[in-house]
């Protein structure tokens, strides 16, 4: 028995993102994942190089690449015709053994899930996932996150190169990065010598959502962990979140692209890895000395067990990277774009072939790499900032630099 599409699925339909598919069904389900920021690609071959799709069984409707998951759509599992249902019965079991025994993980939306597709696309999703439907934070086109500075012009700036006015800002990307703040208090006590003995600890951890590790620790009270504490992002504690319509980031800079990340972890997760940080890196040694002078010393640890949340909140946090060109060399600075941390920086470090952590000053202005002041000079006839490999000296014990062209004979 063969059937056409119509037949099979119904009415063919143009989705918001302008696809047409089959049925309706698909339609729902595909304006829905486009309305939720899910990225999906519908039937697409050409995204996927996974060999286990044989001849036998179709690829199923649509992969989600962020996910990493297929989402199939069983239009026809109560169709009315009796003959019909049996043979796509059919055909579906052998598809879902295919699928199990190549490992690829497919979500099933049936027709009666359409009431209530959120409802049970994350259900489908925690079952088959074994965890949580995370939405990125751009959905329904609105972004919630702290504001941008809107110093942010002068921070993009490059004051630390003698001649960075050579250095044009050729680009301005703000993407959107999700971060767990944790808040945490953990108490231990333990008997030593006698005596009762405490670790006491209050803090916040920042969590990057995305990447799954942490970025920022701060400690309130009591005994400090050994966490990165470097305040890009726990100074944005305090700060109102905003939701900010896209078109209006900034008046002042000019953005080439605007993007969010995916929060990919769940608060559970997130709130896991603070607790097993916290255990890792909260300790006390207590030492103590017996009147005949033998010491004895203890240490007291954290365990996950008693590191206790009292708050875990997903924020957005602006992360703005300036692309600067010069000749045929590209230099980006990423600044948390909140507070104007800078978190990344080109500019940082001298370009000379050994590659020492010297602080850059000028930009060559024959090839574009960076100097340091001693891998750095000036012509002494045009002034041109040249980096070593494009110097020329002259003279032993007063040197002197030149450019090519106004090297003395
Ligand atoms: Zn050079
Ligand atoms: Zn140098
Ligand atoms: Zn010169």
């Amino acid at each position: 028995m063969t059937l056409s599409d119509t037949e099979h699925y119904g009415s063919p339909s143009i989705t918001l993102k302008g696809e047409r598919v089959r049925s309706k069904g698909e339609k729902q389900i595909a304006d829905f994942l486009f309305q939720k920021g899910i990225k999906y690609t519908y039937e697409d071959p050409a995204k996927t190089n996974i060999s286990a799709f044989t001849k036998k069984i179709s690829r199923p409707d649509f992969y989600l690449p962020e996910h990493k998951v297929y989402v199939e759509f069983w239009g026809l599992v109560d169709h009315k015709d009796q003959e019909l249902r049996m043979k796509y019965n059919e055909q579906k079991h052998l598809k879902e053994r295919e699928y199990q025994a190549n490992g690829i993980r497919v979500l099933s939306i049936y027709p009666w899930n359409l009431d209530d597709l959120e409802g049970a696309f994350k259900a489908e999703y925690r079952k088959v996932m074994k965890k949580d439907l995370v939405l990125g934070p751009i959905s329904e086109g609105m972004v919630r996150a702290l504001p941008i500075s809107p110093l942010l012009t002068n921070m993009l700036s490059i004051s630390t190169i003698q001649n960075a006015s050579s250095l044009p800002l050729s680009e301005v990307q703000v993407v959107f990065t999700p971060y767990y703040f944790i808040k945490y208090d953990c108490f231990v006590q333990e008997a030593f010598m006698y005596q009762k003995i405490n670790l006491n600890s209050t803090g916040l951890l920042v969590i990057d959502a995305n990447q799954g590790n942490l970025v920022d620790s701060i400690t309130e009270e009591g005994d400090i962990p050994r966490l990165p504490r470097t305040g890009h992002f726990t100074n944005c504690v305090g700060l109102e979140q905003k939701e900010t319509p896209r078109a209006k980031l900034s008046e002042q800079v000019t953005f080439s692209q605007i993007d969010a990340l995916l929060a990919k972890i769940t608060e559970e997760e997130a709130t896991q890895i603070a607790r097993n940080e916290i255990a890792k890196n909260l300790h006390r040694t207590h030492t103590y000395t017996t009147k005949r002078g033998v010491t004895h010393s203890h240490t007291i640890r954290a365990s996950p067990e008693r590191v206790r949340i009292k708050l875990a909140e997903l924020v957005n946090i602006p992360i703005v990277t300036g692309i600067f060109a010069y000749r045929d060399k590209t230099y980006r600075r990423t600044i948390q774009a909140v507070t104007g941390k800078v978190l990344e920086d080109d500019f940082n470090y001298c370009y000379a072939p050994t590659r020492h952590f010297e602080k850059a000053v000028l930009i060559c202005e024959r090839c574009g790499n960076l100097a340091c002041h001693s891998h750095g000079k000036n012509c002494n006839v045009c002034g041109l900032a040249l980096c070593q490999q494009d110097v020329i000296q002259k003279g032993l014990i007063f040197k002197k630099y030149y450019c090519n062209q106004h090297t003395p004979p």
